[in-house]
């Protein structure tokens, strides 16, 4: 047995529905820009140019109905709704015919963000860690198995602050349906199981602030809880 000379990271997981067993997580890939009235509002042209993708640590994630630190180095930190997709079976260049074969199941996501640090990085050609791959900035509610839900691409997916609504949408707004982001990101990168897809956020986004309670709810997947606490000493 291999000895370490630290002790190996808790392995990072999410809960799974109706299960005592959790959902291992390897990866967490986001996809930027998936519904085109997100990407007008944030100053870009929604056509169909390639999906792009920026990821998280795999430990970034946080379960539902978390209270969560507002993190350092920020005055705009945002919400950003997102459908995640939990992949079962790895694999790469997955045929786009063959992509929902290898998902486990489906969870809400709320893509926190950093959203001054990812305005100035992306203004300066820097990479967008700082303003997405910070600590916990990764709320994923339980994952449902595609046995009880299927493959959800239509229905609503909100988000309210302190119960007001703050973006309301349909899944089937995605720019890049499931099927095409599995494919597309498996002739880059290769899928392995317990991989998470944060499929994009539709229009909306905005700030969030120490006391908040923010609710994503997605038709079928129940609503992930997360509330925003005084920032660490
Ligand atoms: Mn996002």
């Amino acid at each position: 047995m291999t000895e370490y000379v630290l002790s190996p990271a808790p392995q990072a997981s999410v809960a799974v529905a109706n299960s005592d067993a959790r959902f291992a997580v390897r990866r967490i890939f986001c996809v930027g820009r998936n519904y085109a009235a997100h990407a007008r509002e944030m100053g870009h042209d929604p056509d169909r140019d390639p999906p792009f993708f920026f990821t998280k640590p795999a430990d970034a994630v946080v379960d539902d109905n978390s209270t969560i630190p507002y993190p350092a180095q920020t005055a705009n930190f945002h919400f950003e709704a997102e459908l995640v997709v939990a992949i079962g079976t790895g694999g790469r260049n997955i045929a786009e015919a063959d992509s929902l074969s290898h998902v486990w199941g489906y969870a809400i996501g709320n893509d926190l963000t950093r959203r001054d640090l990812q305005g100035a990085a992306r203004d300066m050609g820097r990479p967008w860690d700082w303003g997405k791959a910070f600590d916990r900035s990764a709320p994923c509610g339980p994952v449902h198995t595609v046995a009880k839900v299927g493959h959800p691409s239509k229905g609503s997916i909100s988000l309210t602050v302190n119960d007001e609504v703050k973006q309301d949408a349909d899944l089937n707004e995605l720019i890049w349906s499931i099927p095409e982001v599995i494919s597309i990101l498996s002739h880059s990168m290769e899928l392995q199981p317990g991989d998470l897809i944060y499929s994009g956020t539709p229009a909306g986004v905005g700030p969030l602030k120490s006391g908040d309670v923010c609710k994503v709810s997605i038709v079928g997947l129940g609503t992930l809880t997360t509330t925003i606490a005084a920032p660490l000493g």
